[in-house]
């Protein structure tokens, strides 16, 4: 049996707690909203809610109808939908004063439209609120479904983001009723239906891939038209979750961002602790300069 690897000091920082953060957090239980920073007790929360200003909100609930063996979300049955959350998140957005906002979601596969129309009124609503706010979509794949995407891009999000999450070969093992394929067709069809706006896909490592493999997905984003890309350290939310079978070096990860920068991405971010939403407030404006 595989024994659990030791986590490397690079990985172990310790969260401080000052008065902003408890005040964010308390606005944002007054407000019943979920924050994936909270849920997955992201190692950057006090850098991206007081530095930077970026904060990623998850709507459509808290409870998915898939369940990946990486992420720490719960599996059930979701609760109704909830029509007034859009402009809940778009208060928060306001009063959080976000210079970028980040809005994924739970897999509504008990939806014809995967949740949709609800993500796109969030999007409609931030605006509304923050005409300054840049808003980057991180979305499931809907099902598969063509109509689902077009009503999303529609409301004219300034990133797409659809999480490839592993190499081709552990998607199944790693991503419940997802598939790699699908992800990819998601990515390059939003390109086709707005070309203007960047598309984006993350990466985690540590399942187990090889150096190859991890080269093959960015061959294969860059052949369907992915503009940035991020990779960073897979970590075991808890014991019945996928073990790590590798900690990949601070070196190792400028090595793949290096191999990335030649694919012709416009942008990549890579480390221990870079998440899919990690600096993305800079890819923005990267993506911009085009
Ligand atoms: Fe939240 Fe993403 Fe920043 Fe983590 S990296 S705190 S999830 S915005
Ligand atoms: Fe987690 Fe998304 Fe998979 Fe649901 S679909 S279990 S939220 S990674």
């Amino acid at each position: 049996k595989q024994e659990h690897l030791r986590k490397p000091d690079w990985l172990k920082i310790k969260l401080n707690t000052n008065d902003n953060y408890t005040d964010l957090k308390k606005m944002m239980r007054e407000n019943n909203l979920n924050t994936v920073c909270e849920e997955a007790k992201c190692p950057n929360i006090h850098e991206c809610w007081g530095t930077r200003r970026t904060a990623t909100f998850m709507i459509l609930g808290a409870v998915c109808t898939r369940a990946c063996r990486f992420c720490a979300v719960k599996t059930g049955l979701p609760n109704e939908l909830d029509w007034d959350e859009p402009e809940r998140v778009a208060k928060s957005v306001q009063l959080m004063n976000l210079k970028h906002a980040v809005i994924t979601a739970v897999a509504r596969d008990d939806l014809k439209d995967g949740g949709a129309a609800v993500f796109a009124e969030t999007i409609r609503a931030i605006k509304r609120a923050n005409p300054f706010t840049t808003i980057e979509v991180l979305p499931s794949d809907m099902g598969g479904v063509y109509e689902n995407l077009e009503m999303l891009m529609d409301a004219k999000p300034d990133i797409l983001n659809h999480n490839i999450e592993t190499v081709r070969r552990l998607t199944p093992r790693v991503r419940a009723r997802a598939k790699y394929d699908r992800s990819l067709e998601l990515l390059k069809r939003s390109k086709e239906l707005q070309p203007e706006i960047p598309t984006k896909s993350s990466l985690m490592i540590g399942l187990g891939e090889t150096k190859e493999e991890i080269i093959e997905v960015m061959d294969d984003l860059r052949a369907h038209d992915v503009d940035i890309m991020t990779i960073g350290q897979y970590l075991q939310p808890s014991k019945k979750h996928l073990k790590v079978l590798k900690y990949y070096s601070p070196a190792e990860f400028n090595e793949l961002r290096e191999i990335a920068m030649t694919k012709g991405f416009s942008h990549c971010e890579a480390g221990p602790l870079v998440r899919s939403s990690y600096h993305a407030d800079e890819q923005v404006n990267a993506a911009a300069k085009e």
